[in-house]
């Protein structure tokens, strides 16, 4: 299929929404939102779009043990999400941003940028989880539903014409600049908090990725932050969330030495290949 027929099919997907009308359920909340999408729609739209926003990100990084070690503390978290059946596909990418996203349909963007800074197992699942959070919450279906998302995709769908690379930068400009609620970024912390908690990792991790990224944050802009609240308020709420409900979160895995080990060690051995394009730095 030609990058051109994908974007009309988006486009399609789009006005077919229009179309259809309906809510569904949020599973973190229970609180019913506008939904003109359905899942099987969802997810369909997820695998097309993920080949572009791959490359957009400079590439999965090449490395089969790597790739599997994020996969599996996904999968862990997947596991314990609201939705165990839906398909997770966990990628670390090349881009040098400090960055994740997670797509419609259950794909999960973690970039070298960010997991150079990272320093644990239980940090990985931290933010895995709280993308996780997101797709469960069917986050960007919901955005896709409202005016704003289905213009963007009309725009990214008549740019068709263009020349491939502005194609590909409006769909992943799209997601990329994606921004969802407060209060859809204070749920899916709490709720990916409670996945990594409930898949074994100890939810301080959480707080402490929040703390790096404000100390980050005063060197220089955090691309994760121009989409996410500020950090400061994530802290209060997460560590008070840690106090009320993990009495012992000690007794639960860190993984630093796993992390070394599995992550940083082929990060700091493998640099970035030249050859890859930094097409959103
Ligand atoms: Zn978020």
């Amino acid at each position: 299929m030609t990058l051109r027929t994908r974007l009309c099919w988006i486009l399609g997907v789009a006005l077919l929404a229009l179309s259809a009308s309906g809510c569904a359920v949020n599973l973190l909340t229970g609180a019913e939102e506008p939904m003109f999408m359905s899942v099987s729609d969802e997810m369909s739209l997820g695998n097309q779009m993920a080949p572009q926003i791959e490359k957009a990100l400079n590439g999965a990084i090449p490395d089969e043990a790597l790739q599997h070690y994020i996969d599996r503390v996904g999968q862990r978290i997947a596991s314990v999400s609201h939705r165990p059946d839906w398909e997770y596909h966990y990628v670390a990418v090349e881009d040098t941003m400090i960055n994740a996203l997670a797509l419609p349909g259950g794909h999960v963007y973690i970039t070298r940028g960010l997991l150079e800074k990272l320093t644990s197992e239980a940090e990985l699942a931290g933010v895995l989880a709280h993308e996780t959070a997101h797709i469960v919450a069917r986050d960007s279906a919901v955005a896709m539903s409202k005016e704003m998302g289905l213009n963007a995709l009309m725009v990214a769908a008549a740019a068709a014409g263009r020349g491939e690379a502005a194609q590909m930068v409006s769909v992943t400009g799209y997601f990329m600049m994606l921004k969802y609620s407060r209060t859809d970024e204070q749920e899916a912390d709490e709720a990916g908090m409670d996945y990594m908690a409930a898949a074994g990792y100890n939810p301080k991790a959480m707080v402490e990725t929040m703390q790096m990224f404000q100390e980050l944050d005063k060197v220089r802009p955090i691309e994760f932050l121009s989409t996410h609240p500020s950090p400061e308020n994530r802290v209060r709420y997460l560590s008070e969330r840690v106090a009320a409900r993990y009495p012992d979160p000690d007794a639960l895995k860190t993984g630093k030495d796993e992390f070394k080990t599995a992550m940083l060690d082929y990060l700091r051995t493998h640099p970035k290949p030249k050859r890859h394009r930094d097409s959103l730095e």
